[in-house]
């Protein structure tokens, strides 16, 4: 076997970035871990400015001819990579699970599938992408979208492929050529999405994959003069640095960045189902930038919801993320367990108190906690944590729910949990946020946007937004046949 691929849990994985169709190995190679049990699992690639210059290079060479392909064709290939997707379902969750330890059990059933779906939806979506004319004094306004050039595309670990794809899908089907760049911490999946898109066919230099640290080949890929556009997921200090780096030469920018959403609880609400909403909130151990950290609850109910919400609470199963009955899996990496400590550990010596967990578990888990009695302008309250960590506080009325749910500087989400249809218009009419949830969580259609407003993120992606996103959009104004008059 090649010296440059390793195998993990039974499948093949080329540790090689993947540059204009071909392998190509550095020199030196960074170290990935299982969170599961911090085996290692390979020495991948480690990227450099050299790497990084090669993919935008091959992408740049790579666009004209896409950009040129008919759509129907470029949707075509979307679905061949779906369809190898699907064909190596199996093998994509068991890696997946193995590099960053989220539960096998989604990766099957939710992830893998909607990794495909990423590819089917854009696919179709780009057939049906077109808009009515506009008529002006006779004058037809024809809006097309055009493809843009070279995008490079920079995703986090705690959702490794469904995030890349995300990007990776509509910039494809806008006609545009990718670079990507997965998270050092859980590279492995983008490299088999790198052969599945060989295997279906895609043009090589389309698709390239460059491996590394964000410190090492982020500015040589995103102050890159030929890249027309820069999406990424991540943490608002790397956006910060991402922004004055695509500054020099002003490449538009999508950026989905990170939460402290909230999640309010009225006195009307079905109470059960609001306490498996906040439940919910530790899927992925906490580490899901939607997650709806601080929950408010109206005051005379807040005795009640914490009796129901501690009693599903304990029923979680912490433990391998490959057993079937496991609920939460380990934390990604042992830097991220000492952040999520830290910031419980402070806020307990400033007063919060533990309704459930407030420490460590065994190993790389975190046991779930419910923080009680926190300040609203409390670090543990305005920061993202990023782990199985929940605060909760109490409320008297709708405006001081809204008021301390809009008080922190990000604005990716809300959850209203009411009975009561009218209010749940009053509320969510003035919740600052890119998606509000009323009784309900996580549930969305790719046609609708999504992205964060204040510092939880620039713009917004999903269905036409992304193509408004990827494209040039371009509007062709004609006058109406004869016509002579420009007065
Ligand atoms: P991160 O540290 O910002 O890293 C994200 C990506 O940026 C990684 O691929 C990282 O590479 C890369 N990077 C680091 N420094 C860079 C630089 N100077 N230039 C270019 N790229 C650079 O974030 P994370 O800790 O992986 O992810 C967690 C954050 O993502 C949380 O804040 C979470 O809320 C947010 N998130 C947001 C969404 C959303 O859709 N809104 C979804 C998921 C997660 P390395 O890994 O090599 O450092
Ligand atoms: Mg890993």
């Amino acid at each position: 076997m090649s010296t440059h691929l390793t195998t993990v849990a039974g499948v093949a994985v080329d540790t090689r970035h993947f540059i204009g169709g071909e392998r190509i190995a550095s020199t030196e190679t960074f170290t990935d871990v299982s969170p599961i049990d911090g085996s290692v699992l390979a020495e991948i690639s480690r990227g450099t400015a050299m790497e990084a210059a090669a993919a935008v290079a091959a992408a740049k060479a790579a666009f004209p001819a896409w950009a040129a392909t008919p759509r129907a064709e470029r949707a075509r290939l979307l679905h061949a990579i779906a369809d190898g997707v699907e064909r190596r379902l199996e093998e994509l969750a068991l890696v997946e699970t193995t590099d960053n330890g989220a539960l096998l059990r989604s990766h099957r059933r939710g992830v893998m599938p909607r990794v495909a779906h990423n590819f089917r939806f854009f696919a179709n979506w780009l057939l049906e992408l077109d808009h009515e004319d506009f008529t002006t004094r006779g004058h037809t306004n024809h809006v097309t979208w055009d493809p843009a050039g070279p995008c490079v595309l920079i995703t986090p670990w705690n959702a490794p492929l469904m995030l890349a794809t995300w990007k990776v899908a509509p910039a494809l089907a806008a006609g545009d050529t990718v670079v990507l760049k997965p998270a050092e911490w859980s590279p492995l999946t983008a490299s088999l999405l790198a052969d599945i898109a060989a295997e279906a066919g895609l043009p090589a230099g389309v698709l390239n994959v460059v491996q590394g640290y964000g410190s090492e080949v982020g500015d040589p890929l995103t102050a890159h003069p030929d890249v027309r556009r820069i999406s990424f997921t991540g943490s608002v200090p790397t956006a910060r640095h991402i922004a004055a780096s695509a500054a020099a030469n002003l490449t538009p920018l999508s950026l989905e960045l990170g939460g402290k959403s909230p999640l309010l609880v009225f006195a009307d609400a079905d109470l059960d189902l609001a306490a498996g909403l906040a439940v919910e909130q530790y899927d992925n151990a906490g580490q899901v930038c939607l997650a709806a950290t601080r929950i408010l609850v109206e005051a005379p109910v807040a005795e009640e919801f914490t009796r129901r919400f501690t009693e599903k609470a304990a029923a979680l199963r912490q433990g391998d993320p490959r057993e079937e009955s496991t609920d939460i899996g380990p934390t990604i990496h042992p830097r991220q367990l000492e952040k999520i400590d830290g910031f419980v550990r402070r806020a307990l010596e400033a007063g919060a108190r533990a309704v459930i967990g407030g420490h460590r578990g065994e190993g790389q888990y975190y046991v779930p906690t419910l923080l009680t009695d926190v300040r609203q302008d409390s670090e543990i309250v305005q920061e993202e944590v990023f782990g199985p960590v929940l605060t909760l506080q109490t409320f008297e009325d709708e405006d001081e729910a809204v008021r301390l749910a809009n008080d922190t500087r990000f604005g990716l989400a809300a959850t209203v949990a009411t009975g009561d249809a009218e209010r749940a218009a009053r509320v969510t009419a003035r919740l600052v946020a890119g998606t509000v949830w009323v009784n309900c969580f996580f549930v969305r259609d790719l046609k609708a946007p999504f992205g964060g407003s204040r510092h939880s993120g620039v713009g917004r992606e999903g269905g036409t937004w992304s193509f408004d996103f990827y494209c040039d959009v371009k509007n062709t104004v004609t006058a109406p046949k004869g016509f002579k008059d420009h007065g």
